[in-house]
């Protein structure tokens, strides 16, 4: 198992080295050279595993150079800190499966995939003897995962610039709460663009990124795909168990790309996934994308359900390349020309390629809200906005035919806004956050300055 560049210029990484290369050199993202197929009874063979058994028969399977007891710890621990015992449970309402992926320490399915990274970063760090300096900016559940994933660890320490005052009040606090001394929030006093901007210009210093051992914990780093491939064999177990149902449909509300590329991989892998349906909110180029050929950039727009309010899905890269029958050459040529243009255009062909696999539905405003109105009043579970947009697009497009399950990518509690607006009452609150107000805070307040973030980096680095 070897891993390679979607733009050709990088290859015959071993799995460790793609951990560590995050962005591939070339500019490109890093995928296995080979796909593992999984034989129809191999694929059975899994359907009763427990989460982590499950885990560890999939990513095993990409990481052969991690010793398999090594490996089982690694799982073993990343999942202990989830609080419900299946850890991704599959609960049945109303004829929708909705997949929980909000069991972990923040509330957000991007704890299923961090938790692993972190305890994988301090595993490979402590191997080689060195240290990492995790830096990266969030507008939310991205920082609060990436810290909770290193909180404590040996040889890392993590530095997350969110905007001051622009995250929710759940988010900050998550955040700001953890007491470990690795950990380091930057209050910006600017946009989350602001905050951004400085990560990039900081990454973008070769020398610095080197002098610092900078790394990255943002959805371009292969591990969190491959984490993330284990749920969708996961559901499918269970939904099996239940009906006995040969295929199935899942339904992914979709930011980056990255969830969905997940399921994709799962499909490539022999998973009888019947179709992969992304739901998208108002920032829609990817239903553009799926439904007509067309993916251009529009600005972004603010919505009920911020995790997704993206424009430029960075995992997209890694479909091109198999839309573009692996050729690194045109998956270049594609991202230099959608730099410059901010378009790309596909060919029917290859619309009906990207059909075969992927329907879409994006779901505005007043469909998220009736969304989550409908399914409390029918069923009385309460979805978060991002689930909703999911649920809608599931049952716009899941037909009847085959089972949909629905990915639940975050707690309502976590969005409780939203969900007010909807059914005029909060959310039950997990445990998790009882009391969280009253937690001490460690928040730093930093201009939207490089040189002042630089400056605050090399005072604190390990
Ligand atoms: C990050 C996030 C998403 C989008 O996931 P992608 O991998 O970026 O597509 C959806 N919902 C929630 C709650 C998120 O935090």
């Amino acid at each position: 198992m070897r891993y390679q560049s979607t733009r050709g210029g990088v290859s015959g990484l071993s799995f460790k080295e793609a951990v560590f290369m995050g962005l591939a050199d070339d500019g490109g993202l890093l995928l296995p050279e080979k796909i593992p197929a999984l034989a129809q009874s191999d694929i059975e063979a899994l359907e009763n595993l427990t989460y982590p058994e499950l885990a560890f028969q999939i990513i095993s399977r990409f990481a052969p150079d991690i010793p398999s007891s090594d490996l089982k710890d690694l799982i073993d621990r990343s999942y202990a800190s989830f609080s419900h015992p299946e850890i991704t449970p599959v609960v049945h309402r109303n004829g929708v499966y909705i997949l929980e992926l909000f069991h972990g320490p923040t509330l957000a399915f991007k704890d299923v995939a961090l938790q692993f990274l972190g305890n994988l970063f301090e595993y490979l760090l402590r191997e080689r003897g060195q240290k990492m300096n995790i830096l990266g900016a969030t507008s939310g559940d991205t920082g609060s995962a990436a810290i909770y994933g290193v909180r404590g660890k040996e040889n890392i320490n993590i530095f997350i610039l969110h905007p001051q005052g622009k995250v929710s009040a759940v988010q900050e606090r998550q955040m700001t709460t953890v007491p470990d001394s690795n950990v380091f929030n930057l209050a910006v006093q600017g946009t989350f663009d602001d905050a951004q901007a400085i990560v990039k210009d900081i990454f973008g210093d070769l020398e610095l990124k080197r002098s610092l051992s900078l790394g990255a914990v943002n959805s371009i780093n292969w591990a969190r795909v491959l984490a993330q491939i284990v749920y969708y064999f996961y559901a499918w177990g269970r939904v099996r168990g239940e009906t006995g149902c040969e295929k199935v449909c899942f339904s992914v509300p979709t930011g980056n790309f990255g969830d969905i590329f997940a399921g994709y991989m799962a499909k490539r892998m022999g998973l009888p996934v019947q179709k992969l349906i992304l739901a998208s909110n108002e920032n829609n180029i990817l239903t553009r994308f799926v439904n007509e050929g067309d993916y251009s950039l529009a600005g972004v727009v603010n919505t009920l359900s911020p995790s997704m309010d993206i424009q430029v899905a960075s995992n997209f890269e890694r479909y091109l390349f198999f839309l573009y029958g692996e050729d690194g050459r045109r998956v270049k040529d594609a991202m230099e020309r959608f730099r410059k243009e901010g378009r790309l255009t596909f060919t029917s062909e290859e619309l009906a390629r990207v059909r075969a696999d992927f329907l879409s539905h994006s779901a505005g405003r007043e469909e998220t809200l009736n969304t989550i109105l409908d399914f409390h009043k029918d069923t009385g579970y309460v979805l978060d906005p991002h689930t909703a947009v999911g649920v809608r697009a599931g049952r716009e497009l899941g037909g009847s035919e085959w089972p949909t399950i629905c990915l639940a990518t975050a707690h309502p509690a976590k969005f409780a806004d939203a969900v007010r607006e909807a059914t005029g009452s909060d959310p039950e609150r997990p445990s998790s956050l009882e009391g969280i107000e009253d937690r001490a805070r460690r928040c730093e307040t930093i201009p939207a300055d490089i040189q002042a973030v630089r400056a605050y980096l090399e005072k604190h680095a390990c």
